[in-house]
């Protein structure tokens, strides 16, 4: 029988490689998998996860560079949280929300410590598409209008107004069902919509754009712009000094609430509690998700700022939901911040981002010709890869499918071959591992990805 050793240097037994087949079996048969095409997709079994790694059920071991999403950042099966779940589950498994609950009042405390100053409640939701859609309610509700300027290049979940306002190609198929959503450019020095040369000019330019548009839209109908700190999926676009400090004037000038989507970068993917810790303005509320709790048991939410939550204190919010701040997840979430604290997770984050990932992504740009340029921060970058350098043509066309996306299937054929789980998205690879992730592996995942990009540098 195969077997995997944990970081305890426990030896575990993996289920009979022969239950692969009842898994993909009964996956093949029964389960309805999100954003595929049912029949083209074979996805692999797997049977086990220990910390930055997970296993198939041949005994194949996969380094997470992905976190499953962006979501796990304290890497799988972290004893904490399985005890803190656990221990809760045997206490109160769940209980509405409509009582008060420790471990919801605590996280929520907890939260509102580490957010900036004068954001002080919680709204709880199940998830990060939910935390957006209860964002951009509370914006229209106090401020009595309905547009929301979202950009481009985003992704805001899978729910009815967070796919609206979604700027990728996944909203193509389901915009109009809020026909609030308005979207701007946001800034994006590589490929510059304003054909900016430097940072400073893109960020001003940027603003200018974002200005023009709120003019256009008529400022008096437009109720919250929401931006990404640190756009995620959509390439680990790290804003340029100044602009998240511009959006916060222009939502000042125009009575206009600014929702910062921090559901892929808060608690700690960039090294801080907040991705806006890192930069400058400050959101009137921020959602978050993923990093809250690594995702063990489904949980999102909204900060919200004094002023606006202040709104509600005599007017009932119109909303809610039944598992609202789940014990058992905010449980999880009380330990993520016992974890953070007690194994200095955010000071590992930037010590780890500046001293190994930055210096050897930067280098691999002098490397592989196919490197167009890398960006990021903390444990979150993105490598963007080119068939053409001078010309900065992607890799891949934007959206490719089938057999135009070939050439990033085959990078990822190879990262995966050398034992890496890679995060690509069109012309692009992420690199976001577990922030619990060993030095050792870290390099280790590093080096199966430089040796993977040559594949990318044939095309
Ligand atoms: N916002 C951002 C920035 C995200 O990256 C995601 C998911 O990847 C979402 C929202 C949606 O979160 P969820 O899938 O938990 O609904």
């Amino acid at each position: 029988m195969a077997q995997f050793t944990d970081r305890h240097g426990t030896q575990h037994p993996l289920p009979a490689p022969d239950a692969a087949a009842q898994v993909r079996g009964d996956d093949r048969a029964h389960v309805f998998h999100s954003w595929s095409a049912q029949a083209l997709i074979d996805p692999l079994p797997v049977a086990a996860g220990e910390g930055s790694t997970f296993w198939d059920y041949d005994g194949n071991a996969y380094l997470d560079f992905s976190s499953q999403l962006v979501n796990l950042n304290l890497g799988h099966q972290h004893p904490d949280l399985i005890a803190a779940i656990q221990q809760q589950a045997g206490r109160l498994a769940t209980i509405q929300p409509a009582v008060a609950n420790d471990v919801r009042g605590e996280l929520a405390r907890l939260i509102s410590e580490v957010a900036p100053d004068g954001l002080e409640k919680v709204f709880f939701t199940n998830g990060g598409a939910e935390a957006n859609e209860y964002a951009v309610r509370m914006a229209r509700q106090v401020t009595g209008r309905r547009k929301v300027l979202s950009m481009y290049r985003s992704y805001h979940g899978s729910t009815s107004t967070a796919i609206s306002l979604t700027g990728d190609p996944r909203r193509w198929a389901n915009e109009v069902s809020d026909a609030g959503a308005v979207r701007f450019f946001g800034p994006y020095l590589y490929r510059s919509p304003f054909h900016s040369t430097t940072l400073a000019e893109e960020s001003q330019r940027a603003l200018e754009h974002l200005e023009q548009t709120i003019l256009l839209e008529g400022p008096a109908t437009i109720a919250a712009i929401i931006i990404e700190t640190v756009v995620g999926t959509n390439g680990v676009l790290v804003p340029p000094p100044g602009y998240l400090q511009g959006v916060r004037e222009l939502c000042d000038r125009h009575g206009i609430v600014y929702i910062a989507d921090e559901v892929m970068v808060g608690f700690g993917r960039l090294g801080e509690w907040f991705g806006i810790d890192a930069y400058d303005g400050r959101p009137d509320l921020i959602t978050f998700a993923k990093g809250i709790n690594s995702g063990y048991v489904p949980l999102g939410g909204v900060v919200i700022s004094d002023a606006i939550a202040g709104r509600f204190d005599k007017t009932p919010f119109p909303g809610g939901l039944t598992y609202s701040g789940h014990p058992l997840a905010c449980a999880a979430g009380v330990a993520t911040f016992e974890v953070f604290r007690r194994d200095g997770i955010l000071e590992r984050v930037r010590d780890l981002g500046e001293r190994v990932v930055e210096p050897t992504l930067r280098g691999w740009v002098d490397k592989h010709p196919s490197v167009g340029e890398v960006r990021g921060r903390g444990l979150f970058w993105a490598v963007e890869l080119v068939r053409d350098r001078e010309t900065r043509e992607p890799l891949v066309p934007f959206n490719a499918s089938g057999a135009d996306a070939a050439p990033m299937g085959a990078f990822t054929a190879a990262a995966k071959e050398g034992g890496v789980w890679p995060f690509t998205h069109f012309n692009r690879m992420h690199v976001a591992p577990p922030l619990v992730i060993s030095e050792t592996d870290l390099v280790r995942g590093l080096a199966v990805l430089d040796d993977a990009l040559s594949v990318a540098d044939g095309y």
